[in-house]
């Protein structure tokens, strides 16, 4: 699906409905000594193998996008996703 790179959104800072602009947000790296991480090794690597709780058998082929829109007024940055499940999201340029 073509998502427009420019999109005149609500920015809370100021209250009004500005030009943002969007970037594809990235997930950082999982902190090792987190604590959900280590209580997911915790629960996944202890005892004897067996089943997990909650382990997908059958992935997810899609995702909802979330963006990172920045306000071109005062720059103040947050996030949108989409509440629609798509194969590829692509950020086109409006013309
Ligand atoms: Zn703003």
């Amino acid at each position: 699906m073509e998502i427009p790179k420019e999109q005149k959104l609500y920015c809370k800072k100021c209250n009004a409905h500005t030009l943002h602009k969007l970037k594809q947000f990235k997930p950082g790296k999982a902190r090792a000594m987190a604590w959900g991480t280590r209580e997911n090794e915790r629960k996944h690597k202890s005892g004897y193998g067996g089943k997990a709780e909650f382990t997908a058998t059958v992935k997810k082929q899609t995702k909802e996008p979330t963006f990172v829109i920045e306000c071109t007024v005062c720059g103040r940055k947050s996030y949108k996703n989409i509440q629609k499940r798509m194969k590829k999201a692509e950020l086109v340029a409006k013309s």
